[in-house]
């Protein structure tokens, strides 16, 4: 027997949760966003579960792109940051990739390329959140440049949102009315929203849209809104008991004494930890599974190793299943447990992680 931790990854339900993200904006056509691996789930894998039904995907570098194209991937590939130097710029045409710009030294390299075909550009505006994309009040000329550019082909025009989740917050009202402002009579496709634009603000549903996190099952919003209840999970992080031990009242368990037994316990111990991804900073009470019934970390989590309360299921036995997260266990209760979001939990899953995939390719 190897160790028991594993990643088990179910296709079938990144597919559906993709069918749930065009059906929030029917017509529309939809960047499946495969960066970082697909979030952790392995992106040459995803993108075939997705087949031919994906619009196109979007990716952070050159790298990403290739390791998909060289997997016959065919399906258009948007590097969402554009490219870091011009010597990218022939990779670019060699792979056909379309490529953002969202600062004005990237256009000036597109414009004196001198590539055999046309390049696919989207054009970044920063209309509120202050990290990439160019001057409201730059796009239109840097969208004359490109469209006047022999070489330059389809364009599209987009911004991203800082706040989409927060949907008491005017913030991405504001952006989309700035967004709006600037590309007034521009006639080119827009795309505004990720997955809680897209979820959330119907206004940012355009000819584009560019889902993420939620393709992994992970709602950016509550649980409790209506778009976050048709997701399923896609990844389920599992592992199995190694050992079980009856400790007293006022012993500690494991590093620095953190958790100290308030009463009799039953603790497990978990062949998993954070060299394999779990989070270190999961706090005492942070849900997990044990046999489909959840209950509590209590313990700081070591490198390959976290331990549980099994006060109440003194069933469990070493070798019995454990869910750190996916169908009992919500990823977002995990994250929230330990100061983080699901998509750093997703991403920081290690490679000595195997990963299982189930669900059919189309
Ligand atoms: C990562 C990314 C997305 C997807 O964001 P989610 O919150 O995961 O849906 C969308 N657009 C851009 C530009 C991104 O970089």
């Amino acid at each position: 027997m190897s160790r028991p931790a594993r990643a088990r990854i179910d296709l079938t339900a990144v597919r559906h949760n993709y069918r749930q993200a065009k059906a929030l904006a029917p017509g529309v056509r939809a960047l499946a966003i495969v960066k970082a691996n697909a979030y952790g789930h392995g992106a040459v894998a995803v993108a075939r579960a997705l087949g031919n039904e994906a619009d196109a995907f979007g990716v952070s570098c050159i790298e990403e792109a290739v390791e998909l194209r060289e997997a016959n991937i065919g399906a258009p590939i948007l590097l969402l940051e554009g490219v870091f130097e011009p010597r990218e710029l022939p990779l670019v045409e060699a792979y056909n990739l379309a490529t953002v710009v969202h600062r004005l030294e990237q256009l000036e390299w597109l414009v004196s390329a001198r590539p055999a075909r046309r390049l696919d550009v989207w054009l970044k505006m920063d209309s509120g959140m202050h990290r990439i994309g160019l001057a409201p009040e730059a796009l239109r000329s840097a969208y004359q440049r490109l469209a006047e550019c022999p070489h330059i082909g389809a364009l599209v025009l987009m911004t991203h949102f800082a706040r989409a989740d927060e949907l008491a917050c005017t913030a991405t009202r504001e952006q989309i009315a700035c967004f709006d402002r600037h590309v007034a009579g521009i006639p080119a496709p827009h795309s505004l929203a990720n997955s809680a634009g897209l979820m959330a603000w119907s206004d940012a549903r355009r000819d584009w849209v560019r889902p993420g996190i939620m393709l992994y099952g992970a709602s950016p919003l509550a649980a409790d809104h209506p778009a976050s209840a048709g997701l399923r999970p896609t990844m389920y992080l599992e592992s199995a008991l190694i050992s079980v031990r009856n400790l007293a009242a006022g012993e500690p368990v494991g590093y620095g004494a953190r958790f100290v037994c308030p009463r009799p316990t039953r603790v497990g111990v978990v062949a998993i930890g954070y060299a394999d991804g779990y989070p270190r900073h999961a706090r005492d009470g942070t849900p997990i599974a044990v046999n489909g019934h959840s209950t509590r970390v209590i313990g700081r989590v070591s490198m390959d190793m976290l331990t549980l309360d099994l006060t109440e299921l003194p069933e469990a036995r070493p070798g019995d299943p454990v869910e750190l997260w996916g169908g009992n266990i919500d990823v977002n209760a995990v994250a929230t447990n330990s100061d983080t979001i699901a998509y750093q939990l997703f991403v920081g899953v290690s490679q000595r992680v195997p990963r299982h995939y189930e669900g059919t390719e189309i």
